[in-house]
């Protein structure tokens, strides 16, 4: 009777929202103009407007551990 069900590695279904200023997304899946990034194995996302903003932050970062 419990709904408490966890399949590791899969992805929570249900609500998405992003992570920097909590817009959710209204079909439950993140619209592609989202952006999606990982994070401590867990996935993130942003909204294309925090995206924007966010996106210098993620790719310096991805481009620091490439050196
Ligand atoms: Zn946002």
């Amino acid at each position: 009777m419990d709904e408490e069900t966890h399949h590791p590695g899969e992805q929570a279904v249900g609500h998405v929202a992003c992570a920097r200023c909590g817009t959710t997304a209204e079909s439950g899946t993140p619209p592609p103009t989202w952006l999606c990034a990982m994070e401590d194995g867990r996935r993130l996302y942003f909204c294309d407007d925090c995206a924007r903003l966010h996106i210098r932050a993620i790719e310096s970062r991805l481009d620091s551990v490439w050196w």
